[in-house]
């Protein structure tokens, strides 16, 4: 992969679609190893009780290993709760276990609901720790976890699956983000939007593309992710598709996103200032 500029600070990625299934996990994991093959540091935090994102990237998550829940919990710090994916040298993911199921609602009678990832998650740390990316995988709902991951980040990416109801729930998506916008944090904004599993033999899928590029602009990467068996049977092999198959059409559309995606920080509207974000 060739060396990607680093950004001038990190950005903190949320990845969200309250839909299942529409590749959320799958792009959050694939960015994250094109992203650090580039030579990039890149975190991902996995925020899924599900743990998809941590098997892919090859980390420990059995029940009891320190993990996102600690961090929600502010039980241990940022670093201490950070491991090493073995996919390339400058990858690093804080998983999740098992006991992240019931925090949805054990969050609720906690201080700083809200904020419990935020004030954990500031930018000094993240560039003494060298990191340039925090990718945040969220699950398929639009409760307390993924209210943290807005709340701490300042960029959401959504994935849109090329298929029929592809916009469907995306409404509702826009609204919450308009609702933390107002409420909890300003500088979030809609960055990017990324058509995933897109194949090409059907019309439907033009249809559907053509569709959300009308909706949505230049936020839409021009990199559009192919449907791929290749990609979905990596994380079986605790891969992503970039170890699994690095010539394939899924790895190469992941690493043409990722270099996409890093070249469009200078025209973000936020930006950071003696390490706190504003706009
Ligand atoms: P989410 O995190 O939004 O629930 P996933 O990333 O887990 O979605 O993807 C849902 C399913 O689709 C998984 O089985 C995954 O392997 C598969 N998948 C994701 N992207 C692709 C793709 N480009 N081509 C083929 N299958 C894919
Ligand atoms: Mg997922």
């Amino acid at each position: 992969a060739p060396a990607l500029p680093r950004p001038p600070h990190p950005r903190i990625i949320t990845i969200a679609n309250q839909k299942g299934g529409v590749g959320k996990t799958t792009s959050t994991v694939n960015l994250a190893a094109s992203l650090a093959l580039g030579g990039l540091g890149v975190l991902v935090i996995d925020m899924d009780p599900q743990g998809n994102a941590s098997t892919a990237l090859g980390v420990d998550h059995r029940e009891g290993t320190p993990s996102s829940y600690e961090l929600l919990m502010w039980e241990h710090a940022l670093e201490d709760l950070m491991q090493s994916s073995p996919h390339a040298e400058r990858l690093f993911c804080i998983p999740a276990t098992i006991d992240l199921a019931g925090s949805e609602i054990e969050l609720v009678g906690l201080d700083h609901r809200e904020h419990r990832l935020a004030e954990v998650l500031n930018s000094e740390d993240l560039v003494s720790l060298g990191i340039d990316y925090v990718l945040i995988d969220c699950p398929p709902s639009l409760g307390l976890l993924t209210v943290n991951a807005m709340v701490a980040a300042s960029e959401v990416l959504i994935p849109i699956q090329c298929e029929y109801y592809a916009l469907e729930g995306v409404g509702q998506l826009l609204r919450n983000v308009e609702l933390i916008q107002q409420h909890l944090n300003r500088s979030l904004e809609i960055s990017t939007i990324m058509l995933t599993m897109y194949d090409g033999r059907t019309k439907l899928a033009e249809q559907v593309a053509g569709e959300v590029r009308t909706h949505f602009g230049d936020t839409v990467l021009r990199t559009v992710i192919p449907r791929s068996v290749k990609v979905s049977e990596a994380p079986g092999y605790g891969m992503t598709i970039l170890q699994y198959d690095a010539g394939s059409r899924g790895a190469l559309a992941y690493l043409d996103a990722a270099k996409e995606l890093n070249s469009r920080a200078d025209r973000l509207h936020s930006h950071v200032e003696d390490g706190r974000v504003s706009t």
